[in-house]
């Protein structure tokens, strides 16, 4: 059976191939490894190989993983769908949040989060699927929202995060990574100053690469299958 540490460094070669073949630079994609689901003990195998920034989607279980791996300088990135009960859980706990898709939720995660803890690192969900998937505001709501971000006290807008709906249409899947990169340049031009699009999973890592994703957030891949939930 593959390790850990060996599927994540095919995940690496992965990521290296896309950045070559879209002729952009090295150290331009970085790897965020979802460790959803997944123990501690395998969080730590992938430490062991390098890997320090993970993503976990629900409150509860990260902060039982925070605990159990406290000895290690992780950096952990919030990536589920925000519960207004949990703001600041997660305000408190997370260095990165890149599934903020409504104002009363950013303006929470302002409210709660520590001065002393340095500004938390925000990504705007956006839903570049229309109706079939429910998380993230909508593309014409999402300059806005973005807007209110960069504004708030304690939060830094670093860009924007979608999960396009999966499908076998190549050149639809490439459309929907291209018009989240539309939008951040779109922000971008009027003056803000976005450097992250958080977009690409295990199954469509490459074709985001090829429209410009500066963070892939890739579970499967390197963890293996997840039990259902
Ligand atoms: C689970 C999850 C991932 C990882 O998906 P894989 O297909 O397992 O790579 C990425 N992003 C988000 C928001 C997720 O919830």
């Amino acid at each position: 059976m593959a390790t850990i540490i060996s599927r994540l460094q095919a995940v690496r070669s992965r990521i290296q191939s896309a950045v070559l073949a879209a002729g952009r630079g090295q150290e331009t994609v970085q790897l965020l490894a979802v460790s959803k689901t997944f123990p501690p003990e395998a969080i730590r195998e992938a430490y062991a190989g390098g890997q320090t920034d993970f993503g976990e989607n629900y409150v509860q279980e990260a902060l039982a993983k925070m605990r159990a791996l406290a000895d290690l300088p992780l950096t952990w990135h919030f990536i589920g769908p925000i519960q207004t009960n949990k703001t600041r859980a997660i305000a408190e706990n997370f260095t990165w949040v890149h599934s903020v898709d409504r104002e009363k939720a950013a303006e929470r995660l302002a409210h709660a989060r520590p001065p002393g803890s340095g500004r938390l690192q925000v990504c705007v969900q956006v839903n570049v699927s229309g109706e079939r998937s429910k998380s993230g505001v909508s593309p014409d709501r999402a300059p806005a929202l973005a807007r209110l971000v960069a504004g708030l006290p304690n939060l830094r807008l670093r860009g924007l995060m979608a999960i396009p709906e999966p499908t076998p249409d190549s050149v639809l899947q490439r459309s929907r990574f291209a018009e989240l990169r539309r939008l951040r340049d779109d922000l971008n031009a009027e003056g803000l100053a976005l450097d992250t699009l958080s977009m690409g999973m295990s199954g469509d890592l490459e074709a985001a690469i090829a429209e410009g994703a500066t963070m892939v957030r890739v579970g499967t891949a390197i963890f293996g299958e997840r039990a259902r939930r």
